[in-house]
């Protein structure tokens, strides 16, 4: 085949074991955790709602690395999210809950990093988020882990730490809309495939994070995903 540009290359993640795991796509949920949704001004349980994040928004920070973002443009107010990322390995519409966990594949962590100011704009304005959510190393990453070898993740603790202060505490036993839930609505709405990533949501305490500082995110059977802004 002649190509007139060179094909963008496949984004992979590494896997714990040391394989790699292709990305599709990138779904995100929002306001999933009872104490995230309040201090977003929400209350309630209301129905999942997704966006997308680019694949190529993804920062691969490697197995005991430290990932280094770069500072986005046009914003003041960069906010850290850390949620568990589930990694689906096998594809489909209209998923079953209860068959659901036989799609993924395995587990991460990762930052849904948001220029708040600018999602908060467009909010306002009733227009789309993608310039608070989708952009360059917005969705930073560590190593999946197979489920294999973690089992089903249910509950553990999830935080981060920025500069070694704690800014988020949960549980993933919080979960609004638990990851079978999760896979069950989004299969509905879109054909679900392989390789896609599926960022679960974020508990209380997002807040701003500066130039210069570190943020150390960890769920309980993950380990740890550390990053720092230049
Ligand atoms: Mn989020």
């Amino acid at each position: 085949m002649s190509f007139v540009l060179t094909p963008p290359a496949q984004v992979v993640v590494p896997v714990s074991d040391g394989r790699s795991f292709p990305v599709h796509r990138v779904y995100c949920v929002g306001r999933n955790y009872v104490e995230h949704a309040k201090e977003m001004g929400h209350t309630g349980r209301e129905p999942p709602f997704f966006f997308l994040k680019p694949a190529d928004a993804v920062l691969v920070v490697p197995e005991g690395a430290t990932g280094e973002m770069a500072y986005p443009s046009q914003t003041a107010n960069l906010h850290h999210e850390v949620e568990l990322v589930v990694a689906i390995g096998r594809g489909g519409r209209d998923i079953p809950v209860a068959e659901a966990s036989q799609h993924v594949w395995g587990y991460a962590i990762g930052l849904d990093m948001t220029r708040r100011d600018l999602q908060n704009d467009m909010k306002k304005q009733g227009r789309p988020w993608c310039i608070g959510k989708a952009f360059e190393q917005s969705a930073p990453i560590g190593p999946v882990h197979p489920i294999a070898r973690t089992g089903r993740l249910d509950k553990g603790a999830i935080t981060l730490h920025v500069d070694g202060q704690l800014r988020q505490k949960g549980d993933l036993s919080e979960l609004i809309w638990s990851v079978d839930e999760i896979i069950a609505h989004l299969s509905s709405a879109w054909l679900l495939q392989p390789g896609d990533l599926i960022f679960s949501g974020t508990p209380a305490g997002v807040g701003a994070v500066q130039r210069g500082e570190l943020m150390e995110c960890a769920i309980d059977g993950l380990g740890k995903l550390r990053v720092a802004v230049r």
